[in-house]
């Protein structure tokens, strides 16, 4: 069978639930349980144990050391080793991660960036995986249904070694490593960073408010109005995935209803009723959408009060798959996800929990934030410890992205150069130490588990550096004349909507991606090959000569040659040039999406306060080892050579 599961899906954003609804409908007639790997649960004799820590920076991991606040990391350190880890090009986690488990380049697996462009269109797109729709639909009596399967595909191409480990006869368990969706069928594995919430988007979460909120910035946020009756009761409904059997779009939805009470609000959401007080979160809660009769599709999510009575405002999380009963696979086996959830009870289940959207736009506080945060830490600690007690798998990888996220959102209050930092309170100023001493925690359990023939290797995908401004890559194309905007425009939207293409030469999207409008390529490309490498090395000329502000800062190191560092480009995505940040700068998030703002660059003050999409060796990632490996690791890419040699090995004991 194809690597890759098929199933049910299409490509627009909401229409994941004809996945499920279809799954349900066919009363499971796919049996997943047959792309499963190996019932083998006898114990594993000797593991090579892999823990991500994604963003963990050596310096940070260095000056904590130093304080003592990180003994285990000092232990593991003196053990085998620590030292730096170089990081992918671009130093993005998915590009990263992707290196990490194939051990190949990007030009070979394909995954360059969070996003992709669609040459077709010139808009944005996500890069980690893509559906592909059912090709006949059947229009019958107004409604329209799939008739034959779409497809869920992982873009990353070539093998990851936990895939090649079991060629060689040995088992894997792989607990939420980025870009594992759709999950590979090994003998365990829990999706990570690719996996959607119920709608089909990466998350999209509800802020229920009686207050006037500034339109979201984001198609990450959805705002709905709520107008109390005299009592204070509010009746509105949570909407889930569009309705599969309407040929208009519309989607389900479940009721929602608000009254005020002792500890600020009751709140009645599917079939639970609780309170919350101001700022406290609920437990997981289960939502049914109902389809058709007795076919409805599932989802869970936890509910903030984040304002009381008189003007309630409510937050309510992405609508997570219900890994009891999930609409698509999310793990491998299939049923393992449900199993998990008998254990340790509901948990997270999309790729990207933080919504780090919500604390960007203020919708929810720093504190609610990480206690959030918090919660899918636990879950993710039960998830590994779980894996790790059963013992069954000779290879062991668990990745923690909390580390990542905590570092992004309150980088601001460990850089006193940035905007916020005067605002920052004591919360937020601790946040990063906080949680490297929470990995550090982690860390010891998992050594205290260890046994005597057992391996560890401990790293993170890149670093972390300063987020100070926002570079609008476009705007200085549009300035120097490589980009060109339709007659009379000043500035131009997203995804190009603005944009002179028959004149445009070279266009960014993404947070390191920098194109040529090349022709047969490029759907109105006009710059055809010899002149792409005169603009190539113009631009790699000129954009490192960039220098902003009264001091005269460098804006960007380094332009990269795709052809040079992409070389095979596979998927066809490969960037022409990758622009190497210098620490302070990135991409603003006006660039990712293809849009080009009045001013070249803007103050960042977002909380969104520290990046790693810069120059490569600015921010290497670490790795800490209990051994002495025999050849250096010192590049990211290398560990899954390491470990396809260290099962084999072990084998042949
Ligand atoms: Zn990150």
């Amino acid at each position: 069978m194809n690597k890759q599961f098929r199933h049910d899906a299409s490509s627009k954003q909401f229409k994941l639930l004809q996945a499920g609804f279809k799954l349900i409908l066919i009363a499971l007639l796919f049996t997943f349980t047959a792309c499963g790997g190996k019932t083998d649960n006898s114990p594993a004799e000797s593991r090579l144990i892999i823990v991500g820590f994604d963003g963990m920076d050596p310096n940070l991991a260095q000056q904590w050391m130093d304080e003592g606040v990180l003994p285990n990391f000092s232990k593991l350190a003196n053990m085998g080793g620590f030292h730096p880890l170089a990081t992918s090009n671009p130093p993005q986690s998915p590009v990263a991660w992707s290196s990490f488990a194939t051990g190949d380049s990007p030009g070979k697996h394909g995954i360059y960036d969070f996003l992709r462009r669609d040459a077709e269109t010139y808009s944005p797109d996500f890069s980690i995986s893509k559906t592909i729709p059912p090709e006949n639909i059947l229009n019958l009596f107004g409604l329209n249904l799939p008739l034959d399967e779409g497809q869920i595909i992982n873009r990353r191409q070539g093998s990851p070694f936990w895939t090649d480990v079991e060629a060689q006869g040995a088992r894997s368990t792989v607990i939420r490593v980025p870009v594992s969706y759709p999950p590979d069928p090994i003998h365990r594995m829990m999706a990570g960073m690719g996996v959607p919430d119920l709608l089909g988007t990466q998350g999209t979460y509800t802020l229920y408010t009686t207050r006037p909120v500034a339109a979201a910035g984001s198609s990450s946020t959805r705002v709905v109005r709520m107008r109390p009756n005299r009592s204070g009761h509010i009746s509105t409904t949570l909407e889930g995935p569009i309705d599969p059997l309407r040929e208009e779009p519309k989607p389900l939805s479940t009721p929602l209803l608000l009254d005020p009470a002792g500890k600020g609000a009751k709140i009645q959401l599917g079939d639970k009723s609780f309170e919350l007080a101001v700022g406290e979160w609920s437990e997981w809660v289960r939502v049914e959408f109902d389809v058709l009769g007795p076919i409805s599709v599932t989802g869970i999510v936890r509910v903030n009060l984040v304002a009381g009575y008189p003007r309630p405002q409510l937050y309510v999380s992405p609508i997570n798959i219900d890994p009891e009963a999930p609409v698509v696979p999310i793990s491998s086996p299939p049923e393992y996800a449900a199993e998990l959830a008998s254990r340790i009870g509901l948990f997270h289940t999309i790729g990207m929990p933080e919504e780090t959207w919500s604390l960007n736009e203020n919708h929810i506080s720093d504190k609610a934030w990480l206690e959030m945060l918090k919660t899918n830490l636990d879950e993710r600690e039960a998830m590994f410890f779980d894996a790790m007690d059963k013992n069954d798998s000779e290879l062991l990888v668990g990745v923690f992205v909390q580390t990542d996220r905590v570092s992004h959102m309150f980088y601001r209050g460990i850089d006193e150069l940035h905007p916020l930092y005067p605002e920052t309170d004591e919360l937020a100023r601790g946040a990063i130490r906080w949680i490297y001493i929470e990995a550090d925690r982690i860390l010891g359990k998992v050594m205290e588990k260890m046994a005597d023939n057992d391996q560890l290797i401990v790293l993170s995908d890149h670093g972390f550096a300063p987020f100070r401004w926002s570079v609008n890559v476009n705007r200085w194309l549009v300035d120097k004349g490589y980009l060109v905007l339709n007659s009379g425009k000043q500035e131009s939207n997203i995804a190009f909507s603005d944009v002179d293409w028959s004149k445009s030469t070279a266009y960014a999207l993404g947070l390191n991606g920098l194109y040529i409008n090349r022709k047969g390529r490029e759907a109105q490309g006009i710059v055809e090959d010899p002149e792409a490498r005169v603009i190539k090395a113009r631009l790699s000329k000129e954009l490192p000569q960039w220098v902003f502000g009264d001091d005269q800062q460098s804006v960007i190191r380094q332009l990269f040659d795709g052809d040079v560092i992409y070389a095979g480009n596979a998927n066809g995505d490969a960037p022409d040039l990758v622009i190497g940040y210098e620490p302070g700068f990135r991409a603003s998030w006006q660039t990712t999406l293809g849009a080009a703002p009045k001013e070249s660059i803007e103050a960042n003050a977002k909380k969104w306060s520290g990046d790693h999409c810069i120059t490569p060796e600015a921010v290497p990632g670490v790795l800490f080892t209990s051994f002495k490996p025999e050849q250096p690791i010192s590049q990211i890419a290398q560990i899954a050579a390491y470990a396809r040699e260290h099962v084999k090995r072990a084998k042949s004991e």
